[in-house]
C-alpha cells in the first residue's frame, strides 16, 4: 500500500489501450508511479521509454517496462493483455484466446491476500472479469471490468451532439454486456432533470431516433476499428477515470461492471450497472428503475453472457505451494491527496 502522494499502477498489456491509458494517466498527474508489463518486453519498454522522455513537461512520475511481480504491491492493476477485434469480430469470438492467456498470467500478477485492485479491461471484459474473481476466488468488490464506462460516455455523446447540450450534463447509462446485448436506458437519461424527449420539445429540437442512436452506440467500436484497426483513446480515457475514482476515494457512479448478486434477479454473472466506486473498489451497486423492456433487455443481455461463460472451464486455479488467507482487508486506505486532479 502506498502512502502520501505515492500511487503506483500497473498495466498489463502495453499495447494500443495499454499504451493510451498510461498517457493520459501519466499527463492527468494521478499517479506517481507507473510499470508497464508485456510479453513483448521491447514493446513495454519502448512504450515507457517514449512515455518517461515527457519527464520536463509533466508531474514527477516513475515510469518503467516491469514483470509480472512489480503488480504485487500496485494500487491498481489494469489489466488489458490479449487479443482485441478484428474487423468484423465480435467482443464474445474472443472469449477462449484471452481466457487461455488470463489463466496464465492471472497467478503471476495477484493473490487473494493482495490490497490491489484489479481492473479487467481486455474483452469479453464482463467474462473476463468473471474469471478473475473465480480462477483466484477474489473479493468481488475488489475485481471491476470497465465494462459499459465508455458505452455510457459514447451514448452521452450522441445525446449530446443532437441536444445541442455538453455530454457532462447528460445523465444517461448504458448497462449490461459491454457488447452487443448492451442495454442503453432512455427511460431515465436526463439533462437537468428532463427527460431527453422533453428536453428536445422545449427547444425545439426534433426528437431523437431511439433505434438509431441505440444501434449508433452498439455498434461504435467495430465502426471504429473497421476505419482504424483498434479504439484506444476513449477507453484510456475511461479508465483513467475509473483509476481516479478508486484513488481519490470518490464516490463516482460509473458503470463498470462486477458480480451481480442477485439485482434484478440475476446473479453468477458479471455486467454493468451503476455502481459507487471508491477506495474499497466497487462499494455499491444501484439497482436502477428501469422500464419493463430495458429490464428484460438486461436479463437477454445476462443469459447471452452465461450462455458463453458456460462453455469455459472456470474452475479455481490450482496454485501449488501456497496457503491462502481467504479474507481480505475491507479498510484498505487510499489517502486523499490535495493537488491532484
Ligand atoms: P493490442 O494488441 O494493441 O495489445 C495487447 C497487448 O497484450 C500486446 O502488446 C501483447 O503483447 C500483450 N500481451 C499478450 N499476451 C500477453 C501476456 N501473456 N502477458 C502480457 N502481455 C500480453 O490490443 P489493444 O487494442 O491494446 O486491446 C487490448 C484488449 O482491450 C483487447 O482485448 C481489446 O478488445 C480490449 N478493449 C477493451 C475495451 C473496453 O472498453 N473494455 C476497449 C477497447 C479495447
Amino acid at each position: 500500500m502506498h502512502f502520501g502522494d505515492q500511487r503506483k499502477v500497473a498495466i498489463v498489456g502495453a499495447g494500443a489501450v495499454g499504451a493510451c491509458s498510461a498517457y493520459v494517466m501519466m499527463i492527468s498527474g494521478l499517479v506517481s508511479e507507473l510499470v508497464l508489463v508485456d510479453i513483448n518486453r521491447d514493446r513495454a519498454e519502448g512504450e515507457a521509454m517514449d512515455l518517461a522522455h515527457s519527464a520536463s513537461f509533466i508531474k514527477p512520475i516513475k515510469i518503467y517496462a516491469g514483470e509480472y511481480e512489480d503488480c504485487r504491491d500496485a494500487d491498481i492493476i489494469v489489466y488489458s493483455a490479449g487479443l482485441s477485434q478484428k474487423p468484423g469480430e465480435s467482443r464474445l469470438d474472443l472469449v477462449s484466446s484471452n481466457l487461455g492467456i488470463l489463466k496464465k498470467v492471472l497467478p503471476k500478477i495477484i493473490d487473494r491476500d493482495q490490497n490491489s485492485i484489479l481492473l479487467m479491461v481486455t474483452n469479453p471484459v464482463d467474462i473476463l472479469t468473471y474469471a478473475a474473481i473465480k480462477l483466484m476466488e477474489l473479493p468481488p468488490e475488489r475485481v471491476i471490468g470497465s465494462g459499459t464506462v465508455l458505452d455510457s460516455s459514447r451514448f452521452r455523446y450522441l445525446i449530446s451532439e443532437h441536444c445541442n447540450v455538453e455530454a457532462r450534463n447528460i445523465h444517461a447509462y448504458v448497462i449490461g454486456e459491454h457488447g452487443d446485448t448492451e442495454v442503453p436506458v432512455w427511460s431515465l437519461a436526463n439533462i437537468a432533470g428532463f427527460s431527453v424527449k422533453d428536453f428536445c420539445s422545449r427547444c425545439g429540437y426534433s426528437s431523437m431516433d431511439i433505434e438509431l442512436i441505440s444501434s449508433r452506440v452498439r455498434r461504435a467500436a467495430y465502426e471504429v476499428i473497421a476505419r482504424k484497426g483498434a479504439t484506444f483513446y476513449a477507453v484510456g480515457l475511461a479508465i483513467r477515470r475509473i483509476c481516479q475514482s478508486i484513488l481519490r476515494d470518490e464516490n463516482t457512479i460509473l458503470t463498470v461492471s462486477g458480480l451481480l448478486e442477485g439485482q434484478y434477479g440475476i446473479k453468477d454473472v458479471c455486467l454493468s450497472l451503476p455502481s459507487i466506486i471508491n477506495r474499497r473498489g466497487r462499494a455499491r451497486v444501484l439497482d436502477l428503475p428501469v422500464a419493463k423492456n430495458e429490464e428484460e433487455a438486461l436479463r437477454h443481455s445476462a443469459e447471452t453472457i452465461k450462455s458463453i461463460q458456460q462453455q469455459v472451464d472456470l474452475s479455481p486455479l490450482e496454485l501449488p505451494g501456497e496457503s491462502y488467507s481467504r479474507t481480505l482487508p475491507n479498510n484498505v486506505d487510499f489517502p486523499q491527496v490535495p493537488g491532484f486532479h
